[in-house]
């Protein structure tokens, strides 16, 4: 198969021929109809994710069709239409047990822990667990832009963040993890306030469903004008971005008894940011993280993307080539594109 792979960290990939991938007895083969480019994939190129063992195939926000089964699979067949959380569980863990896939103990990461979809084909274990079906009616280039930014974001508003209508929700960042927050708050009954150092990011986040928007190289301090916006802060505000500005500001921008998720990535120096925590203690916020989203929680998504209270294709920004994605992934964290950058040719 063809597919982009890096043999050093933070050097050149190259497209290289490699065998066919096999499917374990409880895995899937799958063939990869599109596959976003994330900072995820930047982060992992780097050298920054310690589950990355050389040679390597980068890639985990895909979309395909099943193409080879192992022989206990029992919930697929040939040619089903498919997408997977960018995290897998393992099936046997505790927390698999409890229906926490997303945080297991043994996780599947393609494209972290196993070889990724920035190829022809990619490997998928524990099938019967890991595997979503895409309905009919949606596309491989939209299926592919769930599994990661917008499948977390949903669990960062809907799970974690425990939204309800009426609530102030800050959004902290308006790329891929931000806009797709900013639509699901939205279409829960939550007046976002959007902010970004970008106009541009910030008129879409407004066209999306953010209610204010503010640019936070204009204003002294961020959370003062959340505080002004909001007549006392929100109650739920997201790091979308994953940077220890973002995070301080998306903590005390929060009223009493408010809630914090952490979406945005924290990696490499950024890892342990300050924290304000004698304001968490006094006004007894929370603190959350969000980490991707178990393949059984796709459902109310999917839901809600069928009936049209969220669009997801709204989020979809180039679609490229696997060729042209090697340039995609080393510029991934310098130049943010507004919209998912999609690899559909392979
Ligand atoms: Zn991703
Ligand atoms: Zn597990």
């Amino acid at each position: 198969m063809k597919a982009v792979l890096f043999e050093s960290f933070a050097q050149t990939p190259r497209i290289a021929t490699l065998p066919d991938p096999t499917p374990v007895n409880h895995g899937v083969v799958i063939k990869v109809q599109a596959t976003g480019v994330c900072r995820s994939d930047w982060h992992g190129w780097m050298g920054h994710d310690p589950d990355i063992q050389l040679p390597h195939v980068p890639g985990h926000e895909l979309a395909g069709t099943v193409e080879a089964i192992g022989k206990d699979v029992q919930r697929w067949k040939i040619g089903d239409r498919v997408t997977v959380p960018f995290v897998g569980g393992c099936g046997t863990c505790p927390e698999c047990h409890a229906g926490h896939q997303q945080v297991c103990h043994n996780q599947f990461q393609p494209g972290f822990t196993h070889w990724g979809s920035f190829a022809e084909f990619v490997a998928i274990d524990q099938a019967d667990l890991n595997l979503v079906a895409l309905p009919e009616t949606m596309d491989f280039v939209t299926a592919a832009s769930l599994g990661c930014r917008f499948a977390t974001s949903f669990r960062a508003v809907v799970d974690q963040g425990r939204v309800s209508a009426g609530q102030w929700v800050s959004v902290h960042g308006c790329g891929g993890v931000g806009l797709s927050a900013i639509m699901i708050a939205d279409a829960l009954g939550a007046n976002v306030v959007a902010v970004d150092i970008a106009d541009d990011k910030l008129e879409l986040a407004c066209r999306l469903g953010a209610t204010k928007a503010i640019n936070a190289t204009k204003v002294p301090s961020v959370a003062e004008a959340i505080f002004d916006l909001t007549n006392g802060g929100a109650h739920l505000s997201i790091d979308a971005l994953g940077h220890p500005e973002t995070c301080f500001n998306s903590i005390v921008c929060l009223r009493r008894r408010g809630r914090h998720v952490q979406v945005g990535l924290m990696l490499a120096e950024h890892s342990t940011p300050q924290v304000p925590m004698a304001r968490i203690i006094a006004h007894e916020l929370e603190l959350l993280g969000s980490h991707g989203m178990q393949a059984h929680r796709y459902d109310a998504m999917l839901a809600m993307v069928q009936s049209g209270k969220l669009a997801p294709d709204q989020l979809v920004g180039r679609e490229i080539s696997l060729e042209e994605s090697i340039h995609a992934l080393m510029e991934m964290n310098r130049f943010q594109s507004v919209g998912a950058t999609v690899i559909s040719r392979f």
